[in-house]
């Protein structure tokens, strides 16, 4: 805990923990010291961990990378967090994430975008550590932690795990409770470990997952033992390798990384089988309507009244005045976007056009992962990313669409709500990290990370 304490002090320039809390660390560790001497050590008993700012964290500020949480100290431990800390986990505080987990840079976030620790090559330029939970993904490559906790809602664990060379999972909807975690896409959003390799996500996902009565639609499963059931053993599985996702444009690398996971698979006993997903190509656009319309609904809490921020009032100002200028001065460019596509699509002269339609193909998704595992498939491969990180203030503002394009593998995961993890699989021309990702069957969890073992 020390060590990663020294770290973090060290790595300012990497802007990973937003809030670093070393007294109730060491408070925490000496707690932990106590347990193993007492012969009465939990799972991650004294292990330092980094939390996004996404979570609750009682005593802590917790304010979602957003300017309209500023001063908000929430009096309560979000379910997970407090499992890690029931684990042992010992917490360093909060890291950097995008406005509300909207975003796939880091760049949407108040406190200004944490930065990837690797570099292309000999070029300096400061590339993204991915978004939205690209702090989590900086600080655990950093070593500054030994793993953090993120959050995926269309690939915030998988994008900026694969752009930092970690491993991260995305469990299927509903494992992990998402009780005290700010809300963005609530059919959507699932947290999930991101670690150095697949035995510590194992561990840490035993961790948080499991039931919890205040989330309705937290599942009452039997948590499996994820670490004994990592074999790596592949025989007798079927890999799906779907040709929808051979887009357009895709570059000989992650061509080449993806030929490289599927000749792994062989090695270790897989069979390959070509499968079709005939919606994916919806699937970006789906995701871009339903996203932003439950976020619209979700965000409309930020009122300058319950939490945080609230504008300054000119005499005469009434309620109106006060909502408008809070929000407009407590939201980022990107909230305040996907706000206002989240209103229109939900607004009664578009809602059958755009917010039901989404819905209706969102089925047909889930539907087309359903035929395939009917055929056998017990995961499915498929590159993480389309590339490998790209440089801060390469994507701007004024193109949404092509930051969204970083999504094009991952949404459709959530989209199922199935499990999904990204292990890192190779390097770009650059030596950049890469990284491949597996589909799982729903609560299938231990099997993917068995699977994601045979990458590693
Ligand atoms: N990049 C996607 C978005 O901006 C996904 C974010 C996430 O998973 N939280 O919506």
């Amino acid at each position: 805990v020390q060590a990663c304490l020294t770290a973090i002090e060290g790595a300012g320039a990497l802007n990973a923990f937003v809030h670093h809390t070393p007294e109730l660390a060491m408070e925490q560790a000496e707690a932990a010291d106590a347990r193993l001497k007492a012969g009465d050590a939990p799972a991650m008993c004294g292990l330092p961990i980094g939390i996004k700012d996404l979570f609750c964290t009682k005593g802590v500020p917790s304010q979602a990378g957003s300017r309209i949480l500023e001063g908000f100290i929430p009096e309560y431990e979000s379910t997970v967090s407090q499992q890690l800390l029931d684990a042992g986990a010992v917490t360093l505080g909060k890291l950097n994430m995008d406005e509300f987990a909207m975003g796939s840079s880091n760049e949407t976030s108040v406190y200004g975008n944490a930065v990837n620790p690797w570099r292309r090559g000999n070029d300096d330029a400061a590339l993204t550590p991915g978004g939205s939970s690209g702090g989590s993904a900086a600080a655990v490559a950093a070593d500054l932690c030994l793993a953090a906790t993120g959050t995926d809602t269309g690939g915030s664990i998988r994008q900026p795990a694969a752009f930092t060379g970690i491993t991260g999972i995305k469990p299927t909807y509903g494992r992990c409770s998402r009780w005290g975690v700010v809300a963005f896409a609530s059919s959507l959003d699932q947290a999930g470990p991101m670690t150095k390799n697949v035995r510590d996500a194992a561990i840490m996902l035993e961790a948080m997952c499991g039931h919890d009565a205040k989330d309705s639609t937290s599942v009452d499963l039997a948590v499996p033992n994820f670490e004994a059931a990592l074999t790596g053993d592949m025989r007798g599985k079927k890999i799906g390798i779907p040709r929808e996702y051979r887009m357009d444009g895709m570059s000989a690398e992650i061509d080449a990384l993806w030929q490289n996971g599927i000749a792994m698979m062989k090695d270790a006993g897989a069979e390959i089988v070509d499968i079709s997903l005939p919606h994916t190509k919806y699937a970006l656009p789906a995701y871009y309507v339903i996203a932003p319309a439950e976020a619209s609904s979700n965000l409309a809490r930020y009122d300058g009244v319950r939490y945080g921020h609230r504008a300054k009032l000119a005499p005469g100002d009434g309620i109106t005045e006060m909502y408008e200028r809070t929000r407009a001065e407590g939201f980022g460019h990107e909230v305040q976007r996907r706000v206002m596509v989240g209103t229109y699509v939900l607004s009664a002269g578009f809602y059958d056009a755009y917010y039901n339609r989404a819905r209706k193909v969102r089925t047909l998704i889930k539907r087309d992962f359903e035929d395939a595992f009917a055929q056998g498939i017990d995961c499915i491969l498929t590159p993480a990313t389309p590339s490998a990180a790209f440089g801060l203030g390469e994507m701007t503002d004024a193109d949404p669409v092509a930051m969204y394009l970083n999504d094009v593998f991952t949404v459709t995961v959530n989209l199922a709500g199935l499990p999904g993890i990204s292990v890192p699989a190779g390097q770009d021309g650059q030596g950049l990290p890469l990284g491949l990702q597996l589909i799982g069957r729903p609560w299938e969890e231990a099997d993917l990370l068995s699977s994601a073992y045979a990458l590693e």
